[in-house]
């Protein structure tokens, strides 16, 4: 093949790797895959959380029922004592009433505060569990979410390492005079096209209709013939 095809092929293929370069930054499942990740760290932070919560509840349950054993402990003392018939003083006798009196009622008060913590321990204990069956559902999708976009991230750089190497191959054969004219203006076109296929008297770039004279120069070995609209290096594709 020409020389001049071959860098047109290059730069076709340059294009293409330039493309796929910047699809494999933006895969869409890999994207997906981050955003969902973040989402479920956030949505495991507020797990532990409401565990952490759960578990001051279940310490205050069980320091609330240390106090009533306590009480019901000291409760039970007095009451011997009270009927022991050993405290003789009546003011002695009054003060030990009143002490049972508070500490039934401190009993009573801790009975309620405790029944009402294990509902409040029950409802905790229900949802916190739902949320941790939930939890695995949505790392079992995170995890299948990984392995697709690992799978197309790993597709990806495949199909660009065989363009890479087609590159190397076409760079390989292509003279190097040639590859230094395209790689300036290539940087002169700011990384845009600036090897033009003509097709039917047409320039390949800006479209435009070349004079029939060009057609035979396009033709003649060795000569460089550029447009004269847009400035690319002309191939001809016909
Ligand atoms: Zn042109």
């Amino acid at each position: 093949m020409e020389q001049l095809q071959l860098l047109w092929q290059l730069q076709e293929l340059e294009q293409k790797i330039f493309r796929r370069e910047h699809e494999l930054q933006n895969l869409a499942t890999v994207i997906e895959y981050q955003r969902r990740k973040k989402e479920f760290a956030l949505f495991q932070q507020e797990l532990k959380a409401r565990e952490e919560e759960l578990n001051a509840l279940k310490k205050e349950l069980r320091r609330k029922e240390l106090e009533l054993q306590t009480i019901s402990n000291s409760l039970k003392e007095m009451d011997k004592k009270l009927y022991s018939g050993e405290i003789r003083n009546v003011k002695e006798l009054e003060n030990l009433e009143k002490k049972v009196r508070a500490g039934k009622s401190k009993k009573s008060e801790l009975e309620d505060e405790i029944l009402f913590l294990m509902e409040e321990l029950e409802s905790e204990t229900a949802e916190v569990s739902s949320v941790k069956a939930l939890e695995e559902e949505k790392s079992g999708e995170l995890q299948q979410l990984m392995l697709k976009a690992r799978g197309e991230l790993h597709k990806a750089q495949g199909e660009l390492q065989q363009l890479t190497r087609q590159r190397e191959e076409l760079v390989r054969v292509i003279d190097s005079d040639l590859l230094k004219k395209y790689r300036e203006l290539s940087s002169r076109m700011q990384g845009g096209r600036c090897i033009s296929l003509v097709k039917g008297g047409f320039c390949g770039i800006c479209n435009v209709s070349l004079p029939s004279s060009f057609r035979a120069r396009l033709l003649a070995p060795g000569e460089l013939v550029f447009c004269e609209n847009c400035g690319s290096l002309l191939v001809s594709g016909d």
